[in-house]
């Protein structure tokens, strides 16, 4: 078998153009949709994401401001602009690319922002509001994957779902999110015992680890849908996942690849819940 490439590229480009659309629509009644993304620090890697929010923001008719502090900032200067964008009826959303430099407490961070203006879903009332299974914003990534399912017509109810990863920017969500889709959830993590064991008899499998090529072949059921959130960096400077892609899209039904999938997702869907933003203030 080789598994259908679930496109993240080509799913992405879709969703964007109707945003667009949705973005001109609003601002011609009066309302630009706008984000706020704060980077602290020179991390190669959240610059180039930062610098990518800022320009899919820009080519999707939104306002956007980036504003960046040196590593060394206080941290009640940059709570201080938070407070000052919470306020600022422009924005309509408010980002702080993560991780934040260790003199920070990012959770202090994530706490200031506004709960309406939370984009990225991190705000503990947000967390709060996603369990119970109403939420004001999905986080971007696990939402992104959502979109794969639907786009896939993967139909969740009653499957089998094994996350990887339980950090609280994708593997908890995401166990959340399959879980209210009707799916019976397994969350692994680096103390799982038998891992192999929950892994094989996923209908659906997502790997959020960090780990280039942590999962292989023998690893899925053959016809599962596998969701590959890893970005790696190779030694030879080229982008893999957590899923050895080879082996594992000639087992599985349906796979994303890395780069050109999970990827362009997670800003998508960060346009999305600023647009639905700038939509409920609006009103
Ligand atoms: P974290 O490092 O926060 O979490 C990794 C998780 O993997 C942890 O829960 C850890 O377990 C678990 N883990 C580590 N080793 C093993 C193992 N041997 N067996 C089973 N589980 C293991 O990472 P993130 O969740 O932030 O990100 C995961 C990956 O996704 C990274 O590659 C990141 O770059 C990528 N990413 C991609 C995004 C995208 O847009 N595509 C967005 C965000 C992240 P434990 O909790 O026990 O330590």
């Amino acid at each position: 078998m080789t598994a259908k490439i679930l496109d993240g590229n080509a799913l992405a480009q879709k969703l964007r153009a109707d945003f667009k659309t949705r973005a001109e629509a609003l601002a011609a009644r009066g309302t630009r949709p706008g984000l706020a993304v704060i980077l602290v620090g020179e991390d190669p890697a959240s610059q180039v994401y930062v610098r990518n929010k800022v320009a899919a923001c820009e080519k999707a008719g939104f306002h956007s401001e980036k504003i960046v502090y040196a590593p060394d900032v206080a941290p009640q200067v940059v709570l201080d602009r938070i407070a000052e964008l919470n306020a600022d009826p422009k924005i309509h959303g408010i980002l702080v690319q993560l991780p934040l430099p260790k003199h920070f407490d990012s959770d202090a961070v994530l706490e200031a922002i506004a709960v309406e203006k939370d984009v990225d879903g991190f705000h503990a009332e947000n967390v709060g509001a996603l369990m119970q299974g109403q939420p004001r914003f999905i986080p971007c990534t696990p939402y992104g994957v959502m979109k794969f399912f639907e786009e896939a017509g993967v139909d969740l109810k009653g499957k089998e779902a094994v996350v990887i990863g339980r950090s609280n920017i994708v593997g908890k969500p995401m166990a959340m999110l399959l879980l209210h889709a009707g799916a019976t959830v397994t969350v692994c993590h680096s103390q799982t015992q038998d891992l192999l064991f929950h892994t094989r008899r996923a209908d659906v499998l997502v790997a959020a680890i960090g780990k280039p090529k942590f999962v292989t072949a023998a690893m899925v059921k053959p016809g599962a849908v596998v969701i590959d959130v890893g970005i790696n960096r190779l030694p030879d400077g080229k982008l893999c996942g957590d899923v050895d892609f080879d082996g594992v899209k000639e087992v599985a039904a349906a796979i994303t690849p890395v780069p050109g999938g999970v990827g362009p997702m997670t800003i998508t869907m960060l346009l999305a819940n600023t647009l639905e933003a700038a939509e409920r203030a609006a009103q």
